[in-house]
């Protein structure tokens, strides 16, 4: 029986409260000492207002979880790192490739582990969908990211903020598993539609394609009521996949696969565990790299301001 891992979480925020807190409560892997948040409380361990207080006090603390918004992460992270603290990174990793590649450095350098998460790549139906994919020939791919930001994001200013990623915050996760499941691709050419008011997109058409010439086509938008559509259909010589429901529902030629319960976060905490276990790193930029080339390679189309 090994010692649970005593963790500390930083931004008590959304994420935090709908996921990480609950998980790490009931994984027998970790013991939460305290939280850093300046508005966020959690009720039962000690709560401090920056993560440089919480690492002062907490001489026993091992790991953090990140889980502020990209554009705060980084400066936690590198002084968790330098503190040898091993660190869980909530998605995307950072605001920029560049210092994502500096914390993998500084996180080798001083041994510790860094993890950075992509949950969606723990949907139940990922794993399946990759093993049934890697013996296919794929003709072509759709993906639609389609959600209504009014639901999800309410009173989010990050996300409209440079470094926010706009409609790419949901979109990155489709990446996720599309970079997980597909052989390499790259992008080809994409449309972003920005509100007048804001730096991030609302919506987003991306074009691309890998080494056999194979189309991939993706839509991301944030103005979809109703329904929410989170799909991708993959067109193989060997018939249709499709995941839909972010991952959580397979379907081959229409045919429902039978798969476990969703378990996105208890799949990530108990890699993050494995890591720290063994000493390892995880850090894949692949769908980060996506999401820097549309905004490198995209053209930009003003639209109607948004307000919440
Ligand atoms: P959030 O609730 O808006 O923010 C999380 C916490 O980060 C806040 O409570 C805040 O804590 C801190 N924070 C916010 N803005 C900050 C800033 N500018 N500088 C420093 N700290 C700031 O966001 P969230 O929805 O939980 O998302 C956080 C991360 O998790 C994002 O990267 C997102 O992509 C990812 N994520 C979100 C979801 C979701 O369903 N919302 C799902 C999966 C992953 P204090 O002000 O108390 O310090």
């Amino acid at each position: 029986m090994t010692d649970p891992i005593r963790i500390g979480l930083v931004g008590v925020g959304k994420i935090a409260r709908d996921q990480h807190l609950p998980v790490i409560d009931a994984s027998p892997d970790y013991r939460l000492v305290a939280v850093a948040s300046r508005h966020g409380e959690h009720a039962g361990v000690p709560n401090y207002r920056t993560l440089a207080e919480m690492i002062a006090e907490q001489g026993g603390l091992q790991a953090v979880a990140l889980c502020q918004p990209p554009q705060a992460r980084f400066e936690a992270a590198l002084a968790a790192i330098e503190a040898g603290l091993h660190v869980f990174l909530e998605k995307p990793p950072g605001a920029t490739l560049a210092e994502v590649g500096l914390l993998t450095e500084a996180a080798r350098r001083r041994g510790v582990s860094l993890f950075a998460s992509w949950h969606s790549r723990f949907a139940p139906g990922v794993e399946p969908a990759r093993s049934w994919l890697s013996t296919r020939r794929i003709r072509s791919v759709s993906i639609a990211w389609m959600e209504d930001v009014r639901h999800w994001h309410p009173g989010q200013d990050w996300i409209w903020e440079a470094g926010g990623m706009g409609v790419f915050d949901p979109g990155i996760n489709a990446l996720s598993i599309a970079t997980h499941i597909l052989p390499p691709f790259f992008l080809t050419g994409a449309t972003l539609e920005v509100p007048e008011n804001r730096q991030a997109p609302i919506a987003g058409d991306l074009r691309f394609t890998d080494a056999a010439g194979t189309p991939i086509h993706a839509t991301f938008d944030w103005r979809q009521t109703g329904p929410q559509t989170w799909d991708i259909r993959v067109e193989t010589e060997d018939g249709t996949l499709v995941l839909s429901k972010g991952g959580a529902v397979l379907t081959l030629d229409g045919r429902d696969q039978p798969l476990p319960p969703e378990a996105e976060y208890r799949g990530l905490y108990d890699r993050f565990a494995a890591l720290v276990r063994s000493g390892a790193s995880d850090v894949d930029l692949n769908p980060l790299i996506h999401a820097a080339d549309a905004f490198l390679r995209g053209e930009r189309r003003s639209v109607e301001a948004f307000t919440d």
